[in-house]
C-alpha cells in the first residue's frame, strides 16, 4: 500500500485534505495525525474492522486498548455510561489537552476497540488538524500512538513513516509535537481515582481540581509480578534496539560514572550513547552524547525523549547511559517512559565513582626539578576520565627553586610549560589513601616506604605500567639528554593514562 502524506499547517487547515483524510476513516482506513502529545494512528473507533487494522499495522497485541478521540464534549455520552460527577470539572479544566479518562462504555464501543474491556478510554486533543480530522470522520476516533508496537512513540511524521510507511494510508504531517510523551491516563471509575499512566498533566495538577488522586504504584517498580492497571502498560514499550542504563546519584556523581562508564564501552569497542542535557553536555568526551533537552525546563526533556531514542538506533548504538531526572511534575512521566525504556536497569552512580581509588597523582623525583614535574606536565594533558589533583614532590628539597631551565625548553618545544612550578619536599601529607604515588625510581620508593611504611599506593612508574624501559637522568648533561628522557616519560604517562582510566574496569 501506497502510504499518502499531506502536509498540513494546523494555523490554516486545508479543508480538502481533512475531508480526504476523514473519508478514508470512514471506510474503515488508517491516518496517521498530530496530535498535542505523539502523533497518532487513527481509525474510526466504532468500526470494530478498522480496530483490527490498527492492531495488524502496528504489531500490537489485542489485549491493549485503544483510545477514543472526541472533538466536542458532548460526544461523550454517546460512547460512555455513567459518567462521575467530577468529569465536568475535570473536562473544563484539561479537555481540549493530553488528559484521558477510562469510563465505562456504552453499547455502541466495540470491543474490538477497548481491547474486550467494557471500559473505555476517552480524550480530547486539543491540536485542531486533531480537532478537524475527528469531526470530518463523524466524531470518534481510536488513534494509539502511531509507532510499531514497542519502539519510541513518533513525535514527528518522519519517525511514523519509519515504522508505519506502506502499512497504512495517510500521514498528516503536522511538523514537531508540542508535549513529546503519551497522555495521561485517569481512571475516575474507581475512588480516589487513579493515574494508570503519568503525562503532562501531573498528579499536582488533577489534585488542585478533584482532591486526592492515588497512582498505580506498579508503575515504578521494577518487580513484573502484579500487572499494571492500564493494560498497555505491561509491554515492553517505548524501548530502543540498545539496551539502555538508568545512572543515578547526585548530578556530579551521575556525570563521573557516566564518564567512566563510557570510556569501558567504548575501549572495549562497544558503540556506546549517552543521554545528556544542555548542561551537561560539555563533560563528555566519549561515546555518541546526545542533548535531550534542557534541566532549566523539563518540558523539553519530554519533548527531545522519544527523538533521541530513535536517533541512538539509527546509529547502531549498543548501550545508551542515561542522566536520571527528579519523578516531580513532568518529570514522573519523564522517568516512568525512560523506566520503561530501560526495563528498569539501573546503576548507582556513587557505586561507580567508589570504584575510584585514587583522587591524587603525585610523582616525586630527588629534587623536584625536571623528570618529576615533566611528569606531572604530561599527565595534565592527557585524556584522562576522571579528575586527579596531579602534582610532584622531591626528596631532597631544601627551598623552593623554579624547575629545570633544560627541561622547560624541552616541555615548551611540546607546547607545555613549567613556568608555574616551584619545588616542594615530599612530607607526610603526601601519604594519603587516595594518593597514588609514582616515583622515578626504585631509591625514592625505598625511601618512603622505610620512612613511612607500605600502604599499597607507593610504586615507581615503570612498575604501575607494566614497562620497564628506564627513565634516563639528564642532569648535568646537554639539551639532548632531557629530550631523551621527555621522550621516554611521554610513551610512561600515556600509558599511565590509558591504566588510570580503565582502573574501575579492573576493579569490577
Ligand atoms: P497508546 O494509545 O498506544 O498510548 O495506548 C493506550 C493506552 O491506554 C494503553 O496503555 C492502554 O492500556 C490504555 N487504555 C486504553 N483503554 C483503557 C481502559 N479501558 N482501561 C485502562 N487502560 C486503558
Ligand atoms: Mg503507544
Amino acid at each position: 500500500m501506497e502510504t499518502k502524506i499531506k502536509i498540513v499547517d494546523k494555523n490554516q487547515i486545508d479543508e480538502n485534505i481533512i475531508n480526504e483524510a476523514g473519508n478514508l476513516l470512514k471506510e474503515g482506513r488508517l491516518v496517521a495525525f498530530p496530535t498535542e502529545t505523539v502523533y497518532g494512528l487513527g481509525a474510526d473507533a466504532l468500526q470494530e474492522d478498522a480496530a483490527e487494522r490498527i492492531y495488524e499495522a502496528k504489531g500490537r497485541p489485542a489485549d491493549n486498548p485503544l483510545i477514543v478521540h472526541i472533538a466536542d464534549y458532548e460526544d461523550l455520552r454517546t460512547i460512555a455510561v455513567n459518567i462521575p460527577a467530577e468529569t465536568d470539572m475535570l473536562a473544563a479544566h484539561f479537555w481540549p489537552g493530553p488528559l484521558t479518562m477510562i469510563f465505562e462504555k456504552s453499547g455502541i464501543v466495540p470491543y474490538g476497540t477497548t481491547g474486550g474491556l467494557d471500559t473505555v478510554a476517552v480524550r480530547m486533543p486539543e491540536n485542531p488538524v486533531a480537532q478537524a480530522l475527528i469531526r470530518a470522520a463523524g466524531g470518534f476516533v481510536s488513534a494509539p500512538s502511531a509507532n510499531a508496537s514497542g519502539r519510541p512513540s513518533p513525535t514527528s511524521a518522519r519517525h511514523v513513516l519509519e515504522d508505519l510507511g506502506g502499512r497504512i494510508d495517510m500521514v498528516l504531517d503536522g511538523g514537531d509535537v508540542d508535549i513529546g510523551l503519551e497522555s495521561t491516563i485517569l481512571d475516575i471509575t474507581v475512588i480516589p481515582p487513579m493515574i494508570l499512566r503519568p503525562g503532562a498533566v501531573t498528579a499536582e495538577m488533577l489534585e488542585e481540581v478533584i482532591g486526592p488522586v492515588s497512582m498505580d504504584e506498579t508503575l515504578m517498580s521494577a518487580d513484573g509480578e502484579q500487572p499494571p492497571k492500564a493494560p498497555g502498560m505491561k509491554y515492553r514499550h517505548y524501548a530502543p534496539n540498545a539496551k539502555l542504563v538508568i545512572v543515578e546519584g547526585d548530578l556530579r556523581e551521575e556525570i563521573l560514572a557516566i564518564r567512566q562508564l563510557a570510556y569501558a564501552a567504548d575501549r572495549k569497542g562497544h558503540p556506546v550513547g549517552i543521554i545528556a542535557t544542555s548542561e551537561t553536555l560539555p563533560f563528555y568526551k566519549y561515546g555518541v552524547v546526545k542533548n535531550v533537552g534542557t534541566r532549566e525546563n523539563e518540558k523539553t526533556i519530554a519533548r527531545g525523549l522519544y527523538r533521541v531514542l530513535r536517533e541512538f538506533d539509527e546509529e547502531n548504538i549498543d548501550i545508551i547511559y542515561s542522566e536520571s531526572f527528579a519523578a516531580q511534575g513532568i518529570g514522573e512521566a519523564i522517568m516512568n517512559r525512560l523506566e520503561k525504556a530501560a526495563g528498569h536497569l539501573h546503576i548507582s552512580a556513587a557505586e561507580i565513582v567508589k570504584l575510584q581509588k585514587y583522587r591524587r597523582v603525585t610523582f616525586v623525583s630527588g629534587t623536584d626539578s625536571a623528570r618529576g614535574p615533566m611528569a606531572a606536565e604530561l599527565l595534565r594533558n592527557c585524556d584522562l576520565v576522571q579528575e586527579y589533583v596531579i602534582n610532584s614532590r622531591g626528596m631532597v628539597v631544601l627551598f623552593p627553586e623554579p624547575a629545570n631551565q633544560k627541561a622547560e625548553a624541552i616541555m615548551k618545544s611540546a607546547q607545555m610549560t613549567l613556568e608555574d612550578h616551584s619545588s616542594h619536599q615530599f612530607d607526610e601529607e603526601n601519604i594519603q589513601e587516595d594518593t597514588l604515588i609514582l616515583t622515578i625510581d626504585e631509591s625514592q620508593k625505598e625511601k618512603i616506604l622505610s620512612e613511612y611504611g607500605d600502604s599499597g599506593n607507593v610504586f615507581t612508574i615503570n612498575e604501575f605500567v607494566g614497562d620497564n624501559t628506564e627513565i634516563p637522568d639528564p642532569y648535568g648533561k646537554p639539551l639532548t639528554a632531557y629530550g631523551e628522557c621527555f621522550e621516554v616519560l611521554n610513551r610512561l604517562i600515556t600509558k599511565l593514562a590509558v591504566k588510570l582510566n580503565s582502573l574501575t574496569e579492573e576493579e569490577k
